[in-house]
């Protein structure tokens, strides 16, 4: 019997399956699709502690310093490049929203630096329009190849035991009474003693049967990426609205998202996850506006991203009280790739201990009962 099974072959996923399997737990991840196949292959993936949730920030800490020797920890090269984000303004309006996000990150304790002007700002990033007014920076940020990370995690959680398996769709939790004693899947059923969900946006499917509800609303922001040129940006851009977000790939492909807008299938198919045309368009005119030297460069994919949005943009991670041996993580909000090392070692203290050292009680899906969310959703990358 596999004492642990995951649900979700993402980064959240992945990352748990790498840390029990090395725990020496016996563990089995099911994945309906490809792993990365949803938010972990469709982010931005940029790693970032700047502009975050004080709930977050510790979480986002940790990660960064694991993010730093991920690729010697997983034996992989995960193009981790710690680069810096930008967060620009444009207008001279934008200079006390951004000047702000400075302020709180220094009472933070992240060390970031407000560039006033245009000459400033182009010292760090030449490639940028040479008419912004300032800049957020802060040079411990970055952004990795999610793709590869995902990979990864999931090659080095197999090298210590793990048994992963993709293709296979779990089609519900079972307990007995308050405890879980397996999963049923599209290949029959799979006896366990502990359950992680790390489902992304189809979470609640398996929750609600269980009488575990988290509100949250699933958005679609449009993603189009480049061909490779050369060199010209180490940054993750950022501004101060998040409806756009931008970073130039280790490969040298630019790798751009826009503004989300809501999105209400039942299940994503490969044409109802696009992003629409005034998505891309508005897209497209932040990206040579802020780097004009995109105007001649190729685009090579587009693609829509879904994501899971709950009232206060805070995930939902616990060890859920209603059920015994059943682990939770979801509703990143957009902000999940760069804590997908840590929600990993999470969801892995919770499987195995029912508690973590990481500070996770704003994270209780207890305190969005009766809560509603919000339109919008802020993405910076
Ligand atoms: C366009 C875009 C840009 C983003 N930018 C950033 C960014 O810059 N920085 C950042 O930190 N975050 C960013 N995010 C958010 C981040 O990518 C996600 O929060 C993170 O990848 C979530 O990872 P996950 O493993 O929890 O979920 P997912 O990657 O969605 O993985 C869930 C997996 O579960 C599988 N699954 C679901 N149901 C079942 C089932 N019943 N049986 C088996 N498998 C199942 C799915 O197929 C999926 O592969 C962005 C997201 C998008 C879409």
């Amino acid at each position: 019997m596999s004492s642990t099974v995951i649900i979700g072959g993402g980064i959240s996923g992945t990352a748990a399956a790498w840390e029990l399997a090395r725990h020496g737990v016996n563990v089995t991840l099911l994945e309906r699709g490809e792993l990365a196949g949803m938010a972990s292959g469709w982010t931005l993936a940029g790693v970032r502690q700047s502009g975050r949730h004080p709930a977050e920030l510790p979480l986002a800490q940790a990660a960064v310093k694991r993010w730093e020797h991920l690729s010697e920890e997983l034996g992989a090269d995960v193009e981790y490049r710690q680069g810096g984000n930008l967060r620009l303004a444009l207008e001279p309006d934008d200079e006390a929203t951004i000047r702000q996000v400075v302020a709180d990150g220094n009472a933070a304790g992240i060390p970031m630096t407000y560039l006033a002007g245009a000459a400033e700002v182009h010292e760090i990033a030449p490639a940028l329009n040479p008419n912004l007014v300032g800049a957020s920076y802060c040079a411990t940020d970055g952004h990795a190849n999610p793709q590869r990370t995902v990979e990864a995690f999931a090659a080095a959680a197999r090298r210590s035991g793990a048994d992963i398996r993709t293709g296979v769709e779990v089609l519900g939790i079972v307990t007995d009474g308050r405890r879980v004693t397996g999963v049923t899947t599209s290949t029959g059923t799979l006896p366990c003693e502990r359950v992680i969900v790390a489902a992304g946006v189809y979470a609640p499917r398996l929750l609600d049967p269980l009488g575990i509800h988290i509100p949250f609303t699933v958005v679609v922001v449009p993603a189009i990426q480049t061909e490779a040129v050369a060199p010209m940006l180490g940054q993750v851009l950022g501004i101060p609205t998040g409806g756009f977000a931008g970073r130039q790939q280790a490969d040298g492909r630019f790798r751009l998202t826009g503004s989300s807008i809501p999105w209400s299938a039942t299940d994503h198919t490969a044409e109802n996850v696009m992003p629409t045309l005034s998505q891309l368009t508005a897209t497209l005119a932040w990206s040579t506006r802020l780097i004009p030297a995109l105007e001649k460069v190729r685009a090579t994919a587009i693609w829509g991203g879904l994501i899971d949005k709950t009232p206060d943009a805070l995930p939902v991670i616990e060890a859920t009280p209603e059920v015994d041996g059943l682990v939770v993580a979801t509703g990143f909000s957009g902000h999940g790739f760069c804590l997908g090392p840590i929600t990993g070692e999470i969801l892995a203290d919770l499987a195995m201990e029912g508690s973590t050292r990481h500070p996770i009680a704003p994270f209780a899906r207890a305190r969005l009962d009766g809560a509603s969310v919000p339109e919008d959703v802020t993405l910076h990358g």
